[in-house]
């Protein structure tokens, strides 16, 4: 007589976890965030003893460990440092929602950044042969700004003003 193997039922509960919280965003962070709301500027903190910026800013340096207490406002344009095309969007554990793909992460090192301190946000393309390093891209900024991070809606490639008698397109 043959074994009987069986198989124990799976007890799956399904439950969405709503827990609200309040987290304050510091006096460095709430600059930051309260600038990008209320006048469209970029601002990063900058280290007295290394002078490089912090994008976006923190309390302390990363690099000498002391109090980087200056402050500069960066432009909102700059240049691809690095990106990443994504083709599969895991799913927002907050809202469980997932992005259209493809999209584009992007590394900006604004204009005048010193040290390493790039932007990150998406790159808004249609033609993703057109992400490359190096390539000039722009903020554009959220229309209705919360004070979050998404007051950036994206960043999007510069193009270039067409002049006259600038090339005929048939350079190789
Ligand atoms: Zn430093």
């Amino acid at each position: 007589m043959a074994e009987e193997t069986s198989v124990p039922e799976r007890i799956v509960s399904r439950q969405v976890l709503a827990i609200p919280q309040r987290f304050s965003t510091g006096p460095v962070m709430g600059r930051f965030l309260r600038e990008l709301r209320d006048h469209k500027r970029i601002m990063a903190n900058k280290c007295p003893k290394c002078g490089r910026h912090q994008l976006p800013p923190r309390e302390v340096c990363a690099v000498c460990h002391v109090e980087a207490t200056g402050w500069e406002e960066l432009p909102p344009e700059g240049a691809i440092r690095d990106f990443d095309v994504v083709y599969y969007a895991s799913p927002d554990p907050l809202t469980g929602e997932t992005r259209q793909v493809p999209y584009v992460l992007c590394w900006v090192d604004l204009d005048g950044t010193q040290g390493d301190a790039p932007l990150w946000h998406l790159l808004n393309v249609e033609n993703l042969a057109e992400v490359r390093r190096g390539v000039r891209v722009r903020v554009v900024f959220a229309d209705e700004r919360h004070g979050t991070t998404e007051d950036i809606r994206h960043f999007e490639i510069i193009r270039e003003e067409a002049s006259p008698g600038a090339g005929t397109g048939a350079e190789s």
